[in-house]
C-alpha cells in the first residue's frame, strides 16, 4: 500500500496538442493518501477514465510523474503497478465457474491453493456469490457478472489501491444500493485505498470520506461531502453537488453591500473587505437550503415574488424570482408559503462570493 501522488500531470489522447481545449486532463498536482475511500465524481467527458488509467498504467500521461509512495511508476506497466480496477461493464472468463473467475488474479501471482480458497470464500460471502461458486460464469445475469468483476478487484489483499470506475452502472438499483455499502465496510475493514468513480453525487457522497470533484479536465475542488456542500470552491461544484444546485446571482459591491439588480443585500465585515479587493466578475452564492423565507424585510433580507412551490414530500422547493433571477429556496413540509410577495434570508454565515467562479470568502 501507498501514497498516491499524480505529480504535473497532463494527458492529451492527440500527438501534437495545441489548443487547451485538445488536452483531456489540464494540469494538475493530485495527492491520494494511503487507506483513503475516495470518490472521483463529475459529468461524462470531464476526464475521470483518463485519470484512473493514468494511475493504473493502462494510459501513460502525455507530462508529468505518477509516484507510489516515493517509487516513481510513471513508464511501469499496469501489472507491474499492483493495482486492482474494475470497469464498468463485468471483465469475465465465460467458460470458466465463478470460483475460478475470482481465483484468477490469484493464481496469476501463484498464491498457495489454500490461501486462494480462503480469499475466493470469503469474497463469494460479501458479494452473495457463494451459492454460484461451481456455475459457469455463462449462464449467469449481468448483475451476477458485474458481481464476479467487482469480486476480481476485491480478492487480493497485497494491492497498492483499487479503482472502480462506475461499477455499478449495469447493476439493478436496489442491489445497487446494496452493493455500494458492501463497497463501503470492505474499505473500513480491510484499510485499502479505494478511488470510485462516478458521474452521480448520492453514489459519491455516501461511498467517499474524500470528493474530488472533476470538470472539463480539472479537479476543481477535493473535501469531504460536508465542505463541498458548505464551501463550494468553484460555481460548478456548487451548481453540480446539490438537489437543486447552489444558487448563483451575478452581483456588483458597493459600499459595503453586494448590489443584485439594483437590490443591496449587506456583507458581514470580513466578505466585504474580500469584495472591495475582488478582481473579475462577482457572483453571489448560497444554497437553497440556508435560505429562509419570510413575511417581513429586515437587514439580511431581499424581497422577491413567488414563483413556484413544489411539494418533495420532507420538504418543498420554493422557486422565487429576484428582480429577475431565479433563487430557489429549500423550506420544511409544514411551512406555509406566501403566496405573492416574500422575504428572503441570507445568513450571513452561509452567503459565499465568487470572482470569476473562484471562492473568495
Ligand atoms: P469520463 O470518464 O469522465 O467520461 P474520459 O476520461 O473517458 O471521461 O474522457 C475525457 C476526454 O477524453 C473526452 O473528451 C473523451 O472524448 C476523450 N477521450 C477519452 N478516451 C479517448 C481515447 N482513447 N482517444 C481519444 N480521446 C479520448
Ligand atoms: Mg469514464
Amino acid at each position: 500500500m501507498a501514497r498516491i501522488n499524480l505529480k504535473d500531470i497532463a494527458h492529451s489522447y492527440m500527438s501534437a496538442p495545441e489548443a487547451e481545449a485538445d488536452w483531456a486532463l489540464k494540469p494538475l498536482n493530485h495527492v491520494w493518501e494511503d487507506g483513503g475511500a475516495y470518490a472521483l465524481l463529475g459529468p461524462s467527458g470531464c476526464g475521470k477514465t483518463t485519470l484512473l488509467n493514468i494511475i493504473s498504467g493502462l494510459v501513460t500521461p502525455s507530462r508529468g510523474q505518477v509516484l507510489f509512495g516515493e517509487e516513481d511508476v510513471t513508464e511501469l506497466p499496469t501489472a507491474q503497478r499492483n493495482i486492482a480496477q474494475v470497469f464498468q461493464f463485468p471483465v469475465i472468463y465465460d467458460t470458466m465457474t465463478v470460483y475460478q473467475n475470482l481465483a484468477f488474479p490469484l493464481r496469476n501471482r501463484k498464491v498457495p491453493e489454500d490461501r486462494i480458497r480462503e480469499r475466493v470464500e470469503d469474497v463469494a460471502e460479501m458479494l452473495e456469490l457463494s451459492d454460484q461458486l461451481k456455475q459457469r460464469a455463462q449462464r449467469l445475469t449481468a448483475d451476477a457478472k458485474q458481481k464476479i468483476s467487482l469480486g476480481r478487484g476485491l480478492v487480493r489483499a497485497d494491492v497498492a489501491a483499487i479503482l472502480f470506475d462506475e461499477p455499478l452502472t449495469v447493476i439493478d438499483p436496489h442491489l445497487k444500493w446494496q452493493l455500494r455499502r458492501k463497497l463501503k465496510q470492505i474499505h473500513d475493514r480491510s484499510g485499502l485505498t479505494l478511488i470510485y468513480v462516478t458521474h452521480d453525487q448520492n453514489e459519491a457522497l455516501t461511498f467517499a470520506d474524500k470528493v474530488a470533484v472533476m470538470n472539463d479536465g480539472r479537479v476543481l475542488q477535493m473535501g469531504t461531502p460536508q465542505e463541498l456542500f458548505e464551501a463550494p470552491q468553484h460555481t460548478f461544484v456548487g451548481f453540480f453537488i446539490g438537489s437543486p444546485g447552489m444558487n448563483f446571482l451575478p452581483c456588483g459591491f458597493e459600499a459595503g453591500a453586494a448590489t443584485i439588480e439594483g437590490a443591496r443585500l449587506p456583507l458581514k465585515a470580513e466578505l466585504a473587505e474580500k469584495a472591495a479587493a475582488a478582481a473579475g466578475e462577482l457572483k453571489l452564492g448560497i444554497r437553497p437550503e440556508f435560505l429562509s423565507l419570510a413575511r417581513e424585510n429586515g437587514e439580511s433580507r431581499l424581497e422577491v415574488a413567488v414563483r413556484a412551490v413544489e411539494d418533495l414530500g420532507n420538504f418543498k422547493i420554493v422557486s422565487t424570482e429576484l428582480r429577475g433571477r431565479t433563487v430557489k429556496v429549500k423550506v420544511p413540509e409544514d411551512q406555509e408559503v406566501p403566496a405573492e410577495t416574500a422575504f428572503l434570508d441570507f445568513p450571513a454565515d452561509f452567503t459565499r462570493l465568487y470572482a470569476d467562479d473562484q471562492l473568495i470568502g
